[in-house]
């Protein structure tokens, strides 16, 4: 194992409290007090996930995750929060972070959820090997005229590419391969962020939102339905 971590936070008992926890799990651990302290340490390191406050002195850990969503749509980013900023963590998600954590958090929810991103991310990884390897075999997901290629990552609707992040990327497969069927929030959850997401599943609201707003949005057909009460489904 032995992946690199990447922690950018300015509270130094936080953080060292992290490191201690995350080398004891095998990881190996870097760490920065400030964002360009930060996007520093990314620059030069090579990382295979980085924690990221919001809140840090001169540059926020939102502009820290602007600048390295720039150029590495990869590299797994989890947020840590306060609990009442709301609207970090949806211009975070927006951005393209991969998960947050809303502090104060149990350390052992938060190593669930690296190692939940790290899993999602090699598999990611290893997909895209696949696709080379298979000299792009073209297999589209189809849903009118709503075209999925899952071996490019290509997305494409009425002839417009329609770029995802990789969570919504993800839900919408997930979505395009259950055509017609009626999924509620946990089968969603458990399919798309592959565990127990403790808490929380207005997240699965949220994406649906941002998934819904890039290819549906001044669109017809609808392609995402809202069943109330139940969940949602994709269907012409
Ligand atoms: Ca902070």
């Amino acid at each position: 194992m032995n992946e690199a971590i990447l922690i950018i936070e300015d509270e130094e008992k936080i953080a060292r409290l992290l490191e201690i926890e995350l080398e004891y799990e095998g990881y190996r651990v870097g760490k920065a007090y400030t964002g360009s302290d930060g996007l520093e340490l990314y620059r030069t390191g090579k990382w295979d996930l980085i924690l990221l406050d919001i809140m840090l002195p001169n540059m926020s850990g939102i502009e820290v995750l602007r600048r390295i969503r720039q150029h590495d749509s990869r590299t797994p980013v989890i947020l840590l929060t306060a609990k009442d900023s709301v609207e970090d963590k949806v211009s975070g998600l927006d951005l393209g972070a991969n998960d947050y954590v809303t502090k104060p958090f149990q350390i052992e929810e938060l190593l669930a959820r690296i190692r939940a991103t790290l899993r999602l991310s090699a598999l990611t990884t290893a997909e895209s090997g696949t696709a080379i390897a298979s000299k792009a075999e073209e297999e589209w997901l189809t849903a009118a005229d709503l075209r999925l290629n899952e071996h490019t990552r290509e997305v494409i609707r009425d002839g417009e590419v329609i770029e995802l992040t990789p969570r919504e990327y993800d839900l919408l497969v997930f979505l395009l391969k259950h055509q017609r069927q009626v999924l509620n929030r946990e089968q969603i959850l458990q399919a798309v962020w592959g565990y127990d997401y403790y808490g929380d599943t207005n997240v699965v609201d949220v994406y649906i939102r941002y998934v819904r707003k890039k290819i549906d949005q001044g669109r017809s057909p609808e392609l995402i339905h809202t069943v109330r009460g139940v969940g949602y489904v994709l269907k012409e």
